[in-house]
């Protein structure tokens, strides 16, 4: 036995000759979030339909749904044979179980395009209607603003669903290349893994880990929010790099007003290795415009002149507070927040350059040579792994 799941699918539908590798990549991660449970996902007309096993938990396909970028809206639907009596017999069926209650406002949608169908769709509204008020008299009519919908579409099939709730809209991830994002345990960073996600990149994500200097406890952070975002991301590597020397050797060697941009330029370096072995062809960070002293455009000049790689800031015009309602909305903020400083914190100079000259802050990081510390500290990652539902994977 399965259980029925409507899809709507948001921009893919506008794709042209793509369209069918992008609903086919989006059949495949909706696939993959649901196992180990079976599901069976056909496409008609712009939606997908989705059969799922009888017993994977409603809870988890409601998580699995509407976390996929590309899904702009899902439900459970139930098929009717295609007579008048066959589907007000279903929806008579499924009300009682729906959130329909007496007292609230309802109205009932019919969509007709099988234009051979017996009733028309005003009609059929009606008809659905008086069921609604057979089950529950007290409930009212309200088309505008309705608490409720019944939707009944009648096509090849006919399909009847009370409650859509709405998806994530974007592009199905893995359908843009592959990013690696800097993923600190500040607000930012989340925000920006999820937005590129929606735009269809898949990532990897890499942490920069200064122990003892940043705790066990920051880490941990780290790794909680790569599972919070993991869903959106279908799963993701993070790589914790260990940087304490790289870090110590910055704040003995170089200038000290310099310090956060020579650490940026080493994240870059190193981040750039670790993409290109992994496919990486972008960097994404979560900086945004003159938000502190290092995200001048003097500064990402600066730091994007370290790689080769496309560096993406999805953030980059936004304004805190948009960034944070964005992390609440993903559920991430409330963890962001925790207080386990970030090495940047620990190492941030009093007074850090804004307005550095590029040749010059170009010529201090080679006089660095954090050559073999990079080196050294690429050796030492350790890979930590989420899955499309964010739990980790135990490698071993
Ligand atoms: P966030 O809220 O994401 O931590 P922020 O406002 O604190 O950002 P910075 O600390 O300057 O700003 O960091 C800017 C960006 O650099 C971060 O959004 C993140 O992408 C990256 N970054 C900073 N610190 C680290 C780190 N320890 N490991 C990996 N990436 C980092
Ligand atoms: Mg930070």
């Amino acid at each position: 036995m399965s259980k029925l799941y409507l899809i709507k699918e948001g921009e893919i539908s506008l794709k042209g000759g793509n369209r069918n590798l992008f609903e086919k990549q989006l059949r495949h991660n909706i696939k993959n979030k649901i196992r180990p449970y079976h599901s069976d996902i056909t496409k008609q007309k712009g939606r997908l339909y989705a059969r799922i096993a009888e017993d994977a938990p409603d809870e988890l396909i409601d998580k699995a749904l509407s976390t996929t970028p590309g899904i702009t809206g899902f439900a459970r639907a139930y098929q009717a044979e295609k007579t008048v009596d066959s589907i007000i017999g279903k929806a008579k069926e499924i009300l009682p179980s729906s959130d329909f209650a007496d007292g609230e406002s309802f109205r009932v949608t019919v969509k007709r395009e099988d234009k051979s169908f017996e009733l028309d769709s005003h009609e059929m509204s009606c008809e659905l209607a008086d069921a609604v008020f057979s089950l529950f008299p007290d409930m009212t009519v309200d088309l505008k603003h309705p608490q409720h919908t019944l939707t009944c579409e009648i096509r090849n099939e006919v399909y009847l669903y009370t409650s859509e709730k709405k998806g994530e809209g974007g592009l199905p991830y893995a359908t843009a290349g592959k990013g690696m994002l800097l993923l600190s345990g500040g607000i930012d960073s989340p925000v920006a893994g999820y937005m590129m996600a929606k735009r269809g990149m898949k990532l990897d994500a890499i942490y920069f880990h200064a122990y003892p200097y940043t705790s066990e406890l920051a880490l941990d952070k780290v790794k909680q929010l790569a599972s919070i975002i993991a869903p959106y991301l279908g799963g993701l590597r993070l790589f914790v790099v260990p940087f304490t020397d790289g870090q110590l050797h910055i704040r003995d060697n170089g200038y000290e007003e310099e310090a956060t941009l020579m650490f940026r330029a080493s994240m870059m370096k190193t981040a750039e290795r670790i993409a290109k072995e992994n496919g990486g062809q972008a960097i994404v960070t979560g900086e945004a415009l003159s938000q502190v002293a290092s995200q001048t455009l003097d500064a990402m000049s600066f730091t994007d002149s370290m790689t080769e790689l496309l560096v993406l800031r999805p953030l980059v015009g936004m304004d805190k507070e948009e960034i944070i309602d964005t992390a609440r909305k993903i559920g991430s903020y409330e963890t962001s927040i925790l207080p386990y400083e970030d090495c940047c914190v620990v190492f941030s100079p009093k007074h850090p350059v804004t307005r550095p000259v590029k040749e010059v802050a170009k010529r201090h990081f080679e006089e660095l040579g954090m050559g073999n510390l990079i080196d050294e500290a690429v050796k030492n990652t350790v890979v930590y792994s989420f899955d499309p539902m964010g739990r980790e994977i135990n490698e071993n």
